[in-house]
């Protein structure tokens, strides 16, 4: 069984609070890279590359940006720490590796397939640690073209 610190250490080992060279006010997704054939994934792992099989990886930080590719609001879910409702959100970043993460409230009225998003971290008030945790929002300038 999962221990509420432990659960928040798995968090933080996803995403570093720095970002990329394209993103770098967006935290960045820790991810891989296969050195043998350059396939990029997310989470990092040192299992092999789904692609080759190599097991020549190295950490690789994708960019807190990327465009959507599905939503799904959840009604129901088992985890205490986890109270619904909530929304998932799919999305391509900018490296072309799929990602999920959970949508910024202020976000989720405003999401729809292809709007760009990006990383932030929130600290959720009443929480019983306060690590900040990976959220995605719909980026301001996505929202300035889309509004005219
Ligand atoms: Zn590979």
């Amino acid at each position: 069984m999962h221990e509420p610190t432990s659960a928040s250490h798995a968090v933080e080992a996803l995403f570093s609070v720095e970002g990329t060279t394209a993103a770098p006010r967006q935290p960045a997704l820790l991810g891989g890279r296969c050195t043998a054939c350059g396939y990029t994934f997310f989470p990092m792992q040192g299992h092999g590359c789904e692609q080759c099989g190599s097991i020549d990886l190295v950490p690789q930080a994708l960019t807190g940006r990327g465009r959507v590719i599905s939503y799904a609001e959840v009604e129901r879910h088992p985890d205490p720490l986890l109270p619904p409702p909530f929304t998932v959100v799919a999305f391509m970043t900018e490296d072309g590796v799929a990602v999920k993460a959970l949508a910024d409230p202020s976000s989720e009225a405003l999401l729809r397939t292809g709007a760009t998003v990006v990383t932030t971290l929130v600290t959720d008030a009443g929480a019983d640690h306060d690590a900040p945790r990976l959220r995605v929002l719909v980026a301001d300038d996505d929202l300035a073209t889309e509004g005219r």
